[in-house]
């Protein structure tokens, strides 16, 4: 039993680290219970006293919630994830086209007793040349409303974004977290540090890809080099920043990532201490009272 305690802040209960379709079939027609309690207890054991969950669309996260209190772990969820339609996000949450229709997932998440609303805002990388996204994403011009939309309704926001326009435009309007973070630029550290939102970079995420097969050689280890570079301008700026490995995703277990996302953040240069306090801000703040 490890004895140090870590907070997973970004995990994803119903994945597996290996093959999101294979997931997905082990949750339907239902949540797989016995596999959801294996996980929580194997997340404890790996010293996980916190896990807040990305989402899914199978009511994982949300059985893990209902029962993580037995293993010792406060667990908060979005239940689902919204993304705009055709966009990426199928695999972790619910799709909307337009500024009304997010308004009626918001209120269905609100039914299922979301803590706080995530939405997909960018891409994801392509790991074909460093710094390459893929996936499109919002338009700049509507993600200001949706984060106002969420606001309005008492939630705070979780967004996956990456590029520096979409995460700067975010951040503008309020974002209180920003995953991944991919691909910024300095105004986005500026726009951190003045607004107090939380960075959650999930370089164990990005070191799946390492030397996988199909994708640039090297590119993986490029772009962990870049955001290792603005993690550590960040923290000279006095930026939030929580570690949280996107648990569960490719090449990233679903345990023990978390000890993986510490370890890269110490080898970006990322003091434990600031880890920690970004940890609780998440802590803090990622729940509906
Ligand atoms: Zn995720």
């Amino acid at each position: 039993m490890e004895t140090r305690e870590y907070y997973e802040c970004h995990g994803h209960i119903f994945m597996d680290g290996t093959n999101y379709k294979n997931a997905m079939a082990r949750h339907r027609p239902e949540p797989d219970k016995a596999l959801i309690r294996e996980r929580l207890a194997a997340l404890r054991a790996a010293g996980v006293t916190y896990y807040r969950d990305g989402g899914d669309i199978l009511g994982a996260s949300a059985y893990a919630r209902e029962v993580a209190g037995e293993y010792g772990i406060e667990y908060r969820t979005c239940v689902f994830a919204t993304h705009k339609r055709k966009q990426y996000g199928w695999i972790v949450g619910h799709a909307f086209q337009g500024a009304e229709e997010f308004r009626t997932l918001v209120e269905r998440a609100k039914e299922e007793k979301a803590d706080f609303i995530k939405l997909m805002i960018s891409g994801i990388m392509d790991f074909q040349t460093p710094g390459g996204l893929m996936g499109g994403g919002l338009e700049p011009g509507e993600i200001g409303e949706l984060i106002r939309i969420a606001h309005g309704e008492g939630f705070r926001v979780m967004a996956h974004v990456n590029g520096s326009e979409r995460i700067r435009i975010a951040l503008e309007a309020g974002l209180d977290s920003v995953e991944h973070g991919y691909f910024g630029d300095e105004d986005c550290l500026r726009y951190l540090a003045q607004t107090g939102a939380v960075w959650v970079p999930t370089l164990a995420a990005t070191a799946g890809f390492a030397g996988r097969e199909g994708f640039g050689p090297g590119v993986a280890e490029e772009n962990i080099r870049s955001q290792g570079r603005m993690l550590r301008k960040a923290a000279e700026m006095g930026v939030l920043i929580a570690a949280g490995s996107d648990a569960g995703a490719y090449g990233v277990p679903p345990d023990t990532g978390i000890h993986l996302e510490h370890a890269l953040l110490a080898a970006a240069g990322i003091p434990a201490g600031i880890v920690r306090a970004g940890d609780e801000a998440i802590r803090q703040r990622f729940r509906r009272d």
